[in-house]
């Protein structure tokens, strides 16, 4: 096994990692860019290292600079959580160059999945069903505009290199086609530094169905069930579940096939998730492949009871799985809600601020994977994704009572979330009756019910902010930054960074 592992990221999905590094005894080495110098990241951490960049942001995505930081500390792998480096095929294969163990799939895989059109040729060459549309590039107009009519409006125009969402319109008509790919492809060109777009037909009112696989370097590939995650806004998930109420053990086991086809297709190592949108007549097609880590990835852990994180580095360590297919037994309900730092009633816009006073919720089945802690500062440097909560019930119904109740005991003050919407959630009849996709938030639910929920929240926030408010005045924060390996070493680096 490992001794030393690097986590080249931040937040709940750095601490989450270096909790799995600690249980399997590894020494754990963080990164953090002055702005987090006293996060919880940097603290939790055996060693934590200081990387820089233009801006946060530019740090964390420096490959360069991490991978010699690992080299310098001797550290044998790099976990890259979600977001960041992740979805690099460069930094996997930098990585390697420097015979340091990248946790994750191999550059072709990362290459060929990021990549919406060629992984869909790879799908159909492999047999898996992808969504009906184009393969290619859009350049033809014209030519583009008569397949549009033989597929049939509305039609998806997407970008082949998006992700979180972006790049993504939808065309209704022909006459709107031209406008929407300009717009597709300037929105693409911003986000990804790639204008290549392609076309899917709009799926109606679909179920976000992901079926999350492992895979070893011993040519074992499982899948462990499915997580449904139709609740979203601007196309990114903000509520997760496994398992799905619309599928039974032959979808389970169907999708699940087409899944593990669809990983050994790429030669896929590690854990990864396929995402699917299944229709109305239970029709699944291929969407793509996330090459990492998912944000949802808990609820897949408490209903099959395998902790992805550690067999993520247990297989880079090159172990083999310590189980097969018919190991894994799905039991129970786990919902998961991102607590967003942002405005529900404002279309969902993140929001700044310091939080001021903060309460997790705890008890039986309830699980928080933080990353911030009172008098951090949520800014726009980030993802504004500041934790999540997930809840683990015998049956769906009472992981929704959990939820709700969990809910209703977090407090964060300081900069709004989503909290009170996701309560609105777990109370309305629809998500009940599991009688939603992936339209529910931008048609189905009602934002009214935050306006009443809001009045009596603002209230019992004022009276927590004035209660912390006077409890903390006179203390100031003082918050220990560990050690920097050793003071050779910290030169060393120091003299590295002036090249
Ligand atoms: P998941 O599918 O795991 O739920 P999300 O789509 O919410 O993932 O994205 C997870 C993280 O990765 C977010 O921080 C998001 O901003 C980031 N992310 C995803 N895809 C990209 C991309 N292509 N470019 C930059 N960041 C991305
Ligand atoms: P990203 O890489 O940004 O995550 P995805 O291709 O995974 O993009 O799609 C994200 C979401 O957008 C899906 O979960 C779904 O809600 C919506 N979506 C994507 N493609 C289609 C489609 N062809 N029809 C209907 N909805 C779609
Ligand atoms: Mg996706």
């Amino acid at each position: 096994m490992f001794k030393k592992i690097l986590v080249a990221n931040r937040g709940e999905i750095a601490i989450r990692v270096m909790n799995a590094a600690r249980e399997l005894g590894i020494e754990t080495y963080a990164v953090y860019h002055e702005v987090d110098k006293h996060s919880l990241h940097t603290i939790s951490a055996d060693y934590a290292l200081e990387i820089v960049g233009d801006t946060p942001k530019q740090a964390y995505l420096d490959a360069a600079q991490i991978i010699s930081l690992a080299i310098e500390n001797e550290c044998e792998a790099i976990h890259p959580g979600y977001g960041f480096l992740s979805e690099n095929a460069s930094f996997s294969k930098a990585c390697k160059d420097a015979e340091i163990k990248f946790i994750g799939p191999n550059e072709y895989a990362i290459e060929v999945m990021g990549n919406k059109t060629a992984a869909r040729e790879l799908m159909q060459k492999a047999g898996v069903p992808i969504v009906p549309g184009t393969k290619e590039r859009i350049t033809d107009l014209d030519l583009a505009k008569e397949i549009a009519n033989e597929i049939g409006y509305p039609i998806l125009l997407k970008a082949a290199a998006g992700g979180g969402g972006k790049g993504m319109r939808k065309v209704e008509k022909e006459s709107d086609f031209i406008d929407s790919y300009d717009a597709a492809q300037r929105e693409a060109r911003n986000a990804f530094g790639d204008d290549t777009i392609y076309m899917e037909k709009y799926i109606v009112n679909p179920k976000h169905i992901e079926i999350q696989v492992l895979a070893d370097e011993h040519g074992n590939c499982i899948h462990l069930a499915e997580r449904d995650c139709s609740i979203q806004r601007r196309h990114q998930k903000v509520i997760e579940e496994a398992p799905s109420t619309v599928l039974d053990e032959k979808l389970r086991a169907a999708m699940g096939k087409v899944a593990v086809d669809a990983a050994k297709a790429c030669q896929y190592v590690n854990a990864g998730t396929i995402e699917f949108l299944l229709d109305k007549d239970k029709n699944f097609y291929f969407l793509e492949m996330n090459t990492r880590l998912q944000v949802e990835h808990p609820v897949s852990e408490l209903i099959t009871g395998v902790d992805l994180a550690k067999e993520q580095i247990k297989v880079a360590a090159g172990y083999p799985l310590p189980f097969e297919q018919e190991d894994i037994v799905i039991s129970g309900h786990a919902i998961e809600a991102r607590i967003y730092a942002e405005d529900p009633l404002n279309n969902f816009m993140p929001d700044i601020g310091t939080i001021s006073y903060l309460r997790n919720p705890d008890g039986i089945g309830v699980r928080v994977d933080g990353g911030i802690e009172r008098g951090d500062e949520v800014s726009i440097n980030f993802d504004p994704m500041l934790a999540k909560l997930i809840v683990f019930g015998q049956d769906r119904e009472e992981a929704i009572e959990k939820m709700d109740a969990a809910l209703s005991s977090y407090k964060v003050v300081g900069s709004r979330t989503v909290i009170p919407f996701l309560k609105a959630v777990m109370q309305s009849d629809r998500f009940r009756n599991h009688y939603f996709d992936t339209g529910f938030i931008e048609s189905d639910f009602d934002f009214k019910v935050l306006d009443e929920m809001k009045e009596n929240d603002e209230e019992y926030v004022a009276a927590i902010a004035a209660f912390a408010y006077n409890k903390n005045k006179n203390k100031k924060k003082v918050t220990p930054v560990n050690p920097t390996p050793s003071d050779w070493k910290s030169k060393r680096l120091n003299n590295m960074r002036e090249f």
